[in-house]
């Protein structure tokens, strides 16, 4: 057992269990898009994008 947690590449918030699959960085739930398996910095346009990038 033990602390095995990294820290969000968005927010640097512990508690990054999930990682990227683009780019590998560990990303927190809140930073983590569960339907494409990537980072909010990675996924396509949908809903929680900071900027429409289209
Ligand atoms: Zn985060
Ligand atoms: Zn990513």
């Amino acid at each position: 057992m033990g602390m095995n947690v990294g820290l969000c590449a968005v927010c640097r918030s512990p508690g990054a269990i999930h990682s990227c699959a683009l780019c590998g960085k560990l990303v927190c739930p809140r930073h983590f898009q569960h339907g494409a398996g990537v980072c909010t910095q990675h996924a396509g346009p949908g809903p929680g994008l900071p900027h429409g990038v289209r």
